[in-house]
């Protein structure tokens, strides 16, 4: 049910400051940036092998990316586990007991669909379940 670690979410300040370490000194290829608008983010995904990285920079102060950086700073912000039938994965966490923060998905970067688990369920990791169909 769970096919990989899709890839693995971090909460930048600004993406032009980040990305050189990543495509210059680490020499991952750049895959591109999308604007997330109902979650105020710009993101930036870099491949690593199979996994992605998924930077997340705020484009308001009311993003919770904003947030989560103004508590914490920048950083590992989610891990984010491939799925099919995100819907089932949602109904069957939530029968084991798991909060989520989403009951149904919602679109995430790159035509996904997906939904996250609350961390206080997860020992302390928010995770997220990711779904991509087909095209994108
Ligand atoms: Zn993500």
């Amino acid at each position: 049910m769970i096919k990989k670690v899709d890839h693995i979410g971090i909460a930048v300040r600004s993406l032009d400051k980040a990305l050189p370490f990543y495509t210059e000194t680490l020499q991952l290829p750049f895959l591109g940036i999308e604007e997330v608008e109902s979650q105020g983010v710009k993101v930036a995904f870099i491949k690593a092998g199979e996994t992605k990285l998924e930077l997340l920079e705020p484009t308001s102060p009311e993003s919770p990316i904003a947030q989560f950086i103004e508590k914490r700073g920048e950083g590992l912000h989610h891990v984010a586990l491939g799925v099919d039938s995100i819907q089932e994965r949602i109904n069957e966490m939530k029968e084991k007991g798991i909060r989520m923060l989403q009951d149904t998905p919602k679109p995430g970067a790159g035509g996904a669909q997906v939904a996250f688990m609350h961390p206080k369920s997860t020992g302390g990791i928010l995770y997220e379940f990711c779904e991509k169909k087909g095209l994108k």
